[in-house]
């Protein structure tokens, strides 16, 4: 980090944010210019809240050379983190989660995991925990839905990824495979930290409205807890546009690739909100680099009790799984 100096400061004053400084473990390497001063800070500074330093009278302007978060940027781990999750690699092989938005009975999500099993999925999804705008709507069968999830689990031997929205709710997760923390929750920060005490894998998707930055922060303090086993999951982000729920940020996997080494999977389906673009954004997920897909999919889309409008039947998703593998093995060509 460096901090340019006012011109004439107080020599006590820059004295203090020297000391203020060393004392939290930052050395500090002074540059006088003719005619400014400088301060390089050197150690850890993703402590040091750049504001309050902008706001100091001795300081003109502040800049961060590094990036504040270390756990999860690729200049400190330069190979891309293969996670094995119940013997599934997620962040080398291309993995597929797919299921229903949420659990809505037993004979729906062993219908459904069996289906998506058959079509090449990886990893079963189904919302227990439902994060709905609305408080009148479906919020999921919760425990009964995390208990049907792993019937289905040991049916197929799919493992099973679902949405936790509560930190207390921790231990009813215990067997799920990967706990997914929900666009609204990306900044639950409390939520975050307990996760970061656990050694679950944690599949964490992008805020509503979050930059990119922020979301490896959200990332980071996972990682600051001692729990290295996140999946970075770009769901769009809410713009201006109204033909699609959301924005897919196709770009954001390159550049998430490029900040971090955690793996980067892409969901199409939230998205876009719309079942008939699911299919060239998952292509487009693929083609950009993306280390998977997660996809809504329903054996009855229309009466499905959340977001039908963009689950796939199991024969569209076949479809889609399909023509994504044509175009990994191009890539591979
Ligand atoms: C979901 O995956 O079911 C979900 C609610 O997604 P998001 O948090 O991305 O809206
Ligand atoms: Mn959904």
């Amino acid at each position: 980090m460096i901090v340019v100096l006012k011109n004439n400061s107080n020599p006590e004053k820059v004295d203090n944010l020297v000391k203020w400084l060393e004392s939290r473990n930052i050395r500090v390497h002074i540059f006088k210019g003719v005619f400014e001063t400088v301060f390089g800070l050197i150690g850890d500074t993703s402590g040091i809240d750049i504001q309050l330093l902008e706001g100091l009278d001795v300081v003109k302007s502040v800049k961060r050379i590094s990036e504040p978060f270390k756990n999860a940027n690729r200049q400190f781990h330069p190979d891309d983190s293969v996670l094995n999750v119940s013997g599934v690699e997620v962040g080398g092989d291309f993995c597929v989660i797919a299921g229903p938005c949420s659990v809505e009975s037993q004979e729906q999500i062993i219908d459904i995991a069996k289906k998506v099993k058959a079509a090449g999925a990886t990893f079963l999804r189904g919302g227990a925990f439902k994060p709905r705008t609305s408080p009148y709507d479906f919020q999921g069968l919760q425990d009964v839905g995390i208990s049907l999830l792993l019937e289905a689990k040991k049916q197929t031997g799919l493992p099973i990824v679902t949405e936790i929205m509560n930190a207390n709710h921790i231990p009813m997760f215990e067997q799920v495979d990967i706990i997914q923390v929900g666009a609204r929750n990306m900044q639950n920060f409390e939520l975050l930290k307990e996760l970061g005490r656990t050694n679950k894998t944690i599949l964490l998707k992008r805020g509503l409205a979050n930059t990119i930055k922020e979301f490896l922060m959200s990332a980071e303090y996972i990682m600051a807890g001692g729990n290295e086993n996140i999946i970075l999951c770009e769901r769009g982000i809410r713009t201006f546009e109204q033909q699609t729920r959301n924005t897919l940020d196709i770009s954001a996997v390159p550049v998430l690739k490029e900040l971090s080494h955690l793996p980067v999977v892409v969901d199409p389906s939230h998205a876009c909100g719309v079942a008939r673009y699911v299919k060239p954004m998952s292509l487009a997920a693929a083609a950009a680099g993306a280390h998977g897909v997660m996809i809504e999919v329903h054996n009855d889309p229309t009466h499905a009790l959340c977001d039908g409008a963009q689950s796939l039947t199991p024969e569209q998703f076949l479809d889609v799984k399909q023509a994504v593998d044509k175009v990994l093995s191009a890539l591979r060509n």
